[in-house]
C-alpha cells in the first residue's frame, strides 16, 4: 500500500467529510487518525468500546471506501480502543498524527469522584476545583470526543494515547476536563502520584529550582511522577521561557519513555503554537490531539441547567432558554450570565422570571439600555422586509406578511419584557398560544439554517441600534 504521507490523510479526510451532511462531518469527521501498520491495515484509533461499534456500523464502509478511492486498493480498516493496545501503542502512535473527531454519547459514567481536598493522595501543583469532574461535564457535539478520550485516558493512564492534548478557545471546558481526568485517576488510583499546575507553575517552579539550586529535586520531582497534567501549555516558550522549553522537553521524553500519562490543553492545536519549538510540536501529535467547540444551543441549554441545578437554584425554562439563546460565546460566559441572574434576583429579593432575566442581563449581553418596544421593531421588519406596518398589525396570512410578522413576534419576544397577550395585541390581535407557535416556529429554523440566524442576529441589532 502506498506510504500514507499527511498529505494523503488529509485528502481522505476532506473527501469522506464531501460525502456527508456538512453537520455529520462535524460532528464525527472533524478528525480521525489513521495509523498505517506494516501488513498494510490502517488503525484508526478511538476513545472507546462504544465509539467503536458506532463507526463500525456508520462509517467503516464509508471510510474503507474513501480510501480505495485515494490509494487505489482495498485496506483492511480496524477501530482501535485502548485495552487493544496494551501498552503496544506508544511504537506505533509516535509516528506522527492530530486531530479531533466528534462523536456519539460516552458510554459509562466515571466512578464517583472524591473530593480532592479529602484525599491525602491530591496531586501535588495546584489544587483540584471539586465541580471540574466528569459528571459535571455537560456532553455535546462540541465535546463528545475531547470528553471521551479524556476518560478513556484516566481509565488507562499511560497505557494508552499519550500524551492527550486538549485544545479549544477560551472558556470551553479544558481545565474542567483535565481536572476531572485527575479526580477521575485519584479516585481509581489513589496510589498515583499525580502532578497537575498550569504552565506558569511549571515554569515558575522551574526558574525557582534553577536559582536556588535545587535543580535535581526539581528534576526528580517531575519525573518521578505517574501522571502529569500541565494547563495551558502555550504559555511555554513565551517571553523569557525558552530555558524551561528544553527542560520541558526533557522531562516529557522521560515520562512519555516510562509510559507515564501527559496530558496537556492549549488554545489552539500544537502546529499553532508560535514559541513551540517543532520538536515539542511533533511530540504533542503523537498521542492523541482533540479539540473543544462552541456549544450548541442544546448543550448551552443543558450546561445552564445543571449548573442552576447545582447551585440548587430553580431557574424557569424561559429563563434558560433566553440565557442559552442571548450568550453563544462560551462556556464560562454562560455561566456567569446565570450567576448574574441568580446574584441579581438574591439581591432585589425578586424571583427569577424572564423580566428579572433580561433587566440583570442587560449590559452584559448589551440590551439597549432603553428598553426596546414594538413599534421600533415593526419599523424595522418593516424597512427589512418592505412590507407595510399596518400589514404586520393586520391578520393577512399571505406568506410575504405572514413570516416577516412571525420574526416580528419572535424579536418582541426575545427583546422586550412584554407579556405574550400583549405582543399577540400588537401584531393582528394574536392570542397568546399562536404568538409562542411563531416563537417557536423561528428558533426551530434558526437552529436549522445559519443564513437565517445571521438574519435574526442582524434584525436584533438594528432594533437595539434604534433602526
Ligand atoms: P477553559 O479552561 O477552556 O478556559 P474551563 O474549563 O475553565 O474553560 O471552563 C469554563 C467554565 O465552564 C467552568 O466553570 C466549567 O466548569 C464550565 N464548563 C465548561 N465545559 C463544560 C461542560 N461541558 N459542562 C459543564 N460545564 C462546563
Ligand atoms: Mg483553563
Amino acid at each position: 500500500m502506498k506510504a500514507l504521507t499527511p498529505e494523503l490523510k488529509d485528502k481522505i479526510y476532506k473527501e469522506i467529510r464531501g460525502k456527508l451532511p456538512p453537520d455529520e462531518a462535524a460532528s464525527w469527521m472533524k478528525s480521525l487518525e489513521f495509523l498505517q501498520t506494516e501488513n498494510g491495515t490502517l488503525e484508526i484509533p478511538l476513545p472507546n468500546d462504544y465509539f467503536r461499534n458506532w463507526y463500525e456500523k456508520h462509517y467503516k464502509d464509508l471510510i474503507a471506501k474513501t480510501v480505495s478511492e485515494v490509494l487505489g486498493i482495498q485496506p483492511k480498516i480496524i477501530f482501535k480502543i485502548p485495552s487493544d493496545y496494551q501498552g503496544t501503542l506508544f511504537e506505533s502512535a509516535a509516528k506522527e498524527s492530530g486531530h479531533d473527531p466528534k462523536a456519539p454519547k460516552p458510554h459509562k459514567p466515571a466512578p464517583e469522584a472524591k473530593p480532592p481536598v479529602a484525599n491525602a493522595n491530591r496531586p501535588k501543583g495546584g489544587t483540584l476545583n471539586s465541580k471540574y469532574t466528569f459528571e459535571q461535564f455537560v456532553v455535546g457535539p462540541c465535546n463528545r470526543l475531547a470528553h471521551a478520550w479524556s476518560m478513556a485516558v484516566a481509565e488507562n493512564p499511560g497505557k494508552a494515547y499519550n500524551p492527550l492534548f486538549i485544545h479549544g478557545s477560551v472558556g470551553l471546558g479544558k481545565t474542567h476536563l483535565l481536572q476531572a481526568a485527575c479526580h477521575y485517576i485519584l479516585a481509581k488510583r489513589p496510589e498515583y502520584s499525580i502532578y497537575y499546575l498550569s504552565c506558569e507553575g511549571f515554569v515558575n517552579d522551574y526558574i525557582s529550582a534553577v536559582r536556588s539550586g535545587g535543580y535535581d529535586a526539581f528534576r526528580n520531582k517531575y519525573r518521578s511522577v505517574d501522571v502529569l497534567v500541565i494547563d495551558d501549555i502555550h504559555f511555554l516558550g513565551a517571553g523569557e521561557k525558552q530555558a524551561s522549553q528544553e527542560e520541558f522537553f526533557h522531562t516529557f521524553n522521560a515520562l512519555h519513555n516510562a509510559q507515564k500519562q501527559i496530558i496537556l490543553s492549549s488554545d489552539s492545536p500544537p502546529q499553532d503554537i508560535p514559541t513551540l519549538e517543532d520538536r515539542l510540536v511533533s511530540r504533542f501529535k503523537w498521542g492523541q490531539v482533540a479539540r473543544l467547540d462552541s456549544p450548541t444551543f442544546e448543550t448551552r441549554m443543558a450546561i445552564i441547567k445543571q449548573t442552576a441545578e447545582w447551585m440548587k437554584k430553580a431557574v424557569p425554562d424561559d429563563v434558560c432558554d433566553f440565557i442559552a439563546s442571548s450568550v453563544e460565546s462560551n462556556i464560562r460566559d454562560l455561566e456567569g450570565a446565570l450567576k448574574n441572574v441568580i446574584g441579581f434576583a438574591e439581591a432585589t429579593k425578586k424571583p427569577i422570571d424572564l423580566a428579572l432575566a433580561k433587566d440583570s442581563l442587560r449590559d452584559l449581553i448589551g440590551v439597549s439600555a432603553f428598553p426596546v418596544t414594538i413599534p421600533q421593531i415593526q419599523e424595522v421588519i418593516s424597512k427589512f422586509f418592505n412590507v407595510k406596518i399596518s400589514d404586520l398589525q393586520s391578520k393577512k396570512r399571505v406568506k410575504s406578511v405572514s413570516v416577516p410578522r412571525q420574526i416580528g413576534i419572535y424579536l418582541a419576544r426575545s427583546l422586550t419584557s412584554l407579556s405574550l397577550e400583549e405582543i399577540g395585541a400588537a401584531f393582528g390581535g394574536k392570542d397568546h398560544s399562536t404568538v409562542m407557535y411563531s416563537v417557536e416556529k423561528i428558533k426551530q429554523r434558526a437552529h436549522k439554517d445559519r443564513q437565517f440566524t445571521a438574519t435574526l442576529n442582524q434584525l436584533t441589532k438594528n432594533v437595539k441600534q434604534g433602526g
